[in-house]
């Protein structure tokens, strides 16, 4: 039974299950944390807390050590998972090489979640990596994931950040520090991939079970779990890609280890969001061919959807060409269901409810290119068209944006929607406040350079209601001028 507190209400605290070592020992290893010198607890989601249950742990000594691996929760059964994917293209066995879990927090309401704790020190998967992570990057990722759950994105979320005390050593020595992430699961299509390369059938059957009792227990009943488990997998991660397509996100590293099968954003790495619409934006330093480009990002979710169809070959079908076939032919329905659903977030995002013919595409694209040819801001144009009044700028006098202007305003009165409603629809659909490269520099830079969090702190608290304009907050909606160049780096 839970503890009470002293008004007789459940204590609001961990309470750990660890329904993932039930699979078959070949998918974890587990092993403590490496304790670290001197934590000191920079962030905490208290907000988040509360949606858990955990709103007391804030308040608790022992939160801290906790947070930094320097001791467990009595209930916690601390593991590396192990998984494999395609990085880049290339596959290899993976596994968690600087993250640790502490398990599977059930809330009060019954909703379970991983708590995992990343930059942890090394483990089994480590391979030459030092199992660290260092603050900059570690912030980044909570600051990030904030923005994505606000702008009303599936994504994992940022418990915590606690400052090891410790260098990491990168180009420079950095200091380090530990992520508390909390996820739906931390099932990948590599997870899948891994139980396929080095598994029996038995041991991917044991994960299929698994991730359906853990995100779609429905499809349990289906004649061909497998098949349905792929299904609902191609589902959920059209509508993630349309969603990162509607607010300019670029993930950076879409390899198959960082797709999870529950549809959440996952492993914030080099990613940044995109100003002027360019298809080919990349801000990853090591993404020299642009593989996983903003306008590449759905190309890319099929293609790993196809690896994890791949892995899931021998359920489903006996047969190997059937089973072939088969996977084809579900991985192949990726492809319109995508489109169809991201033309229609691109209507929305022009006060359009849905697609009524072929030339409501070409309204899009004629918009797209118009977009790129003057180089403008992806997030600021939507909200341009959204207003009153256009802003006094050069590209709305434009013929071509004229033209343009015509068709969409003619489409606008043709369809049943009032003003009104159109209005809501656009402002429902792009965000004022995306978090801005060089805003979101110089917060990681104040925090690595100083330790003061107060402009990360302001950047967090604008992106927390992201759809809602404000004069005070009209800076953070500033994109970078144009020149300026932004990079990010892999193996932070
Ligand atoms: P990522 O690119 O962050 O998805 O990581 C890919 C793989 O590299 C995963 O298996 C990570 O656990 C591992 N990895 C990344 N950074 C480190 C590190 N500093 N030490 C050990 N393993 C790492
Ligand atoms: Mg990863």
């Amino acid at each position: 039974m839970a503890a009470l507190t002293q008004s007789g209400s459940p204590k609001q605290d961990w309470c750990f299950e660890n329904t993932y070592l039930q699979l078959p020992a070949m998918f974890y290893t587990c092993l403590p944390a490496v304790p670290v010198r001197e934590p000191k607890l920079l962030v905490f989601n208290q907000a988040l807390a509360e949606t858990l249950g955990l709103s007391d742990i804030a308040s608790q000594p022992e939160t801290l050590h906790y947070l930094a691996g320097n001791a467990a929760p009595a209930s916690a059964q601390t593991f590396a998972q192990a998984y494999a994917g395609h990085q880049f293209g290339g596959f290899s066995i993976l596994g968690d090489g600087r993250a640790l879990m502490l398990g599977e927090h059930v809330t009060p309401a019954g909703q379970r979640v991983d708590i995992q704790l990343k930059g942890s020190g090394p483990t089994p998967y480590s391979r030459r990596g030092d199992g660290r992570a260092a603050l900059g990057p570690m912030l980044r990722e909570y600051l990030i994931s904030e923005a994505m759950h606000h702008l009303g994105i599936p994504t994992t979320r940022g418990l915590a950040v606690v400052a090891t005390g410790e260098p990491v050593f990168r180009q420079t020595a950095l200091p380090g520090a530990v992520l508390t992430r909390v996820a739906a699961s931390h099932l990948r299509v590599g997870t899948f991939q891994y139980a396929a390369v080095r598994g029996e059938v038995g041991d991917l059957r044991a994960l299929v079970d698994y991730a359906i009792a853990r995100h779609y227990p429905d499809l349990a009943q289906q004649p061909n779990p497998a098949l349905a488990l792929l299904r609902k997998v191609i589902d959920v991660q059209a509508d993630l890609i349309v969603h990162w397509m509607r607010v300019g996100f670029v993930h950076g590293v879409m390899n198959t280890d960082n797709m999870t099968i529950c549809g959440e954003t996952i492993d914030y790495g080099p990613c940044a969001f995109m100003d002027h619409y360019d298809r080919a934006t990349v801000f990853s330093s090591i993404d020299e061919q642009g593989r996983y480009a903003f306008g590449n990002q759905p190309g890319i979710a099929q293609w790993n959807l196809l690896r994890l169809a791949e892995a899931l070959l021998p359920l489903l079908d006996e047969n190997e060409q059937q089973a072939i076939e088969i996977a084809k032919d579900v991985v192949g329905s990726y492809a319109p269901m995508y489109t169809s659903r991201f033309e229609t977030m691109m209507l929305n995002k022009i006060g359009l409810q849905a697609k009524h013919d072929e030339q409501d595409e070409q309204l899009i694209m004629d918009l797209l290119q118009w977009m790129g040819e003057h180089q403008l801001d992806y997030t600021n144009t939507f909200r341009d068209l959204g207003l009153a009044r256009l802003p006094d700028e050069p590209q709305y006098r434009t013929e071509a944006f004229l033209a343009w202007t015509k068709r969409w305003q003619a489409r606008l009165e043709q369809q049943d929607l009032s003003k009104a409603q159109s209005q809501a629809l656009m402002d429902q659909t792009n965000p004022v406040y995306i978090p801005r490269n060089h805003l979101v520099q110089s917060a990681l830079d104040q925090a690595e350079q100083t330790g003061e969090l107060a402009q990360f702190d302001a950047l967090l608290e604008v992106l927390r209601r992201p759809y809602q304009f404000t004069a005070e907050s009209q800076k953070y909606a500033q994109p970078a001028p144009l020149q300026s160049s932004y990079t990010t780096f892999c193996g932070t």
